[in-house]
């Protein structure tokens, strides 16, 4: 079967009920770091691959023009791809033009309508901070702006329950769910996709892909750095906030789900959702909160800041494949290394043949899925002979590098996702009821978080957090730094 024809046997691609394409892109806070960092580049490589072929409107308060914007979209281009082709710049710089006016105003709406007056299918791209989206959401619908549009939206999807579920109240006042994609940037990425295509396309694993097999599953995220001067942001946050009611649970699902039934988004969103709707929400006395030495002197912290920088804690999902599997999940920054790891621990084989060994031989096999840090790719740890007379056995690895197999020219999560919304591909995105489903998940440890532990930098996280995992034979850390 062909590359494109795994994708769409994984409901990764193909999107019958609602695959047009939008045929003008309308960036709100064109302005701003999430477009400097991320969509200029998207947008560029999209035209490079010609998948643009569109109008692109910025509109923002700032009065700047075209020329500035496609100064600050080459200047953003350079900075974040190293160099610029210019045959392909100028595709991006032809399809740009600039629109200044007040998110709130009935007047930039008109004129915005105006401006892509011979748009049927329009898409509009939040990257405005949170608090602006309801009034945004509102204009759009008033102007009719709405009509035959998608829009897209950053996280933080909310705040908790009650505050997703009131933004998702007002944007449907002027978008119906499947006209709203939600970025969670994890979902673009090569190797967290290649979750899937991982589980599904090799019959081997399937068949010992649950509790029978499997002992537990831990997803590490691991940041060596600190909160880099955002600590304003970070007070408002946290690390269960920041990483784990959105990417690591969209991690979770794509371990836990069942095969998708078919092709549509629908298929394989509906299978992530009750995976969540199967997980329990977690119990306070089985998370540890963190945080790490030297964060309250941090700018714009609290100096009796409670927010976690770190965050480990054990689910359980309820369902017939998972019940009595623990999941664990570990976030968080100022750590011994930068890496992203979900392992899956098979159980303990029989120690029949080594009675006689001392222990801790033959150790449990795992699967290590590298996501991301410098050497993304899957290991396999099984158990060898040692050479000699007696029976000693050690763990050795079957291993697959992505940059040595594929090279290291990947495509960037932001460009997949950008070009999924416009053409209509919904599989990547959140959908309303799994935000809702992840806010209940974390909800307990939110309104009851306990205390704060406190660690040191370039650690492992607080020794309370090793005390989670004790009886299951504790965490593996990532690779590079085990
Ligand atoms: P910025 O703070 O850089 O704001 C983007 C633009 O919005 C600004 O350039 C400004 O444009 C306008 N703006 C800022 N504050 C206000 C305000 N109070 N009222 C109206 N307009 C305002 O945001 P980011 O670009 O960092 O983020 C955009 C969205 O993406 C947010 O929802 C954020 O949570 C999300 N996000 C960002 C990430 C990132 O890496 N930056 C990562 C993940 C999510 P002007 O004044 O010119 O109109």
């Amino acid at each position: 079967m062909s590359e494109s024809g795994h994708l769409a046997g994984l409901g990764l691609r193909t999107d019958t009920a609602r695959a047009f394409r939008s045929d003008a892109l309308v960036l709100f806070g064109v302005t701003g770091d999430l477009a400097f960092k991320k969509l200029f580049p998207a947008l560029y490589q999209l035209a490079g691959d010609d998948r643009l072929n569109m109008p692109v409107v910025g509109v923002a308060r700032s009065s700047w023009n075209d020329e500035r914007l496609r100064a600050r979209a080459r200047e953003s281009v350079v900075a974040q791809l190293g160099s610029v082709d210019e045959a392909v710049f100028a595709k991006l710089a032809g399809s740009l033009s600039f629109l200044n006016g007040d998110y709130q105003s009935a007047d930039t709406f008109r004129r915005l309508r105006e401006h892509i007056s011979s748009a049927e299918h329009p898409i509009f791209y939040l990257a405005i901070p949170p608090s602006v989206f309801e009034s945004v959401a509102a204009c759009l619908e008033e102007s009719g702006l709405n009509r035959g549009g998608r829009v897209v939206i950053e996280k933080p999807f909310g705040r908790d329950l009650a505050s997703a579920r009131a933004l998702n109240d007002y944007l449907h006042r002027a978008f119906p769910e499947e006209a709203i994609y939600r970025i969670d940037h994890f979902l673009g990425k090569e190797t967290v996709q290649n979750l899937l295509v991982f589980r599904f396309a090799n019959g081997l694993l399937e068949p010992i892909w649950d509790r029978r097999y499997i002992a537990n599953v831990q997803i590490t995220m691991a940041e060596s750095f600190d909160v880099q001067g955002r600590g304003g942001f970070y007070e408002e946050v946290g690390a269960l906030r920041d990483v784990v009611q959105n990417h690591l649970l969209q991690v979770v699902a794509l371990l836990a789900m069942e095969p998708p039934i078919g092709v549509d988004a629908e298929d394989q969103r509906d299978e992530k959702v009750k995976v969540f709707r199967a997980t329990r929400s977690i119990d306070p006395s089985q998370t540890v909160r963190g945080q790490y030495k030297g964060y309250r002197s941090e700018a714009n912290v609290d100096p009796d800041s409670q927010v976690e920088t770190f965050v480990a804690l054990r689910l359980s999902i309820e369902s017939w494949r998972w019940a009595g599997v623990p999941f664990f999940i570990r976030a968080g920054k100022n750590m011994a290394s930068t890496s992203l790891e979900a392992i899956v621990e098979f159980k303990q084989p029989p120690k029949l043949l080594f009675a006689d060994v001392d222990s801790p031989s033959p150790q449990a096999n795992h699967l290590r899925f590298r996501l991301g840090g410098k050497d993304e790719g899957i290991n396999l740890s099984l158990q060898a002979k040692v050479p000699g007379g007696q029976i000693l056995t050690r763990p050795v690895d079957l291993g697959f590098a992505y940059d040595e197999v594929f090279g290291s020219d990947r495509m960037e999560a932001y460009e997949r996702l950008l070009g999924d919304a416009i053409d209509g591909h919904a599989a990547l995105f959140a959908r309303q009821d799994s935000v809702e489903q992840t806010w209940r998940i974390v909800e307990p440890v939110l309104r009851n978080p306990g205390p704060i532990h406190h660690y040191e930098p370039g650690s492992w996280g607080p020794p309370a957090a090793d005390q989670l995992a004790v009886r299951d034979g504790g965490w593996h850390n990532p690779k590079e730094a085990a």
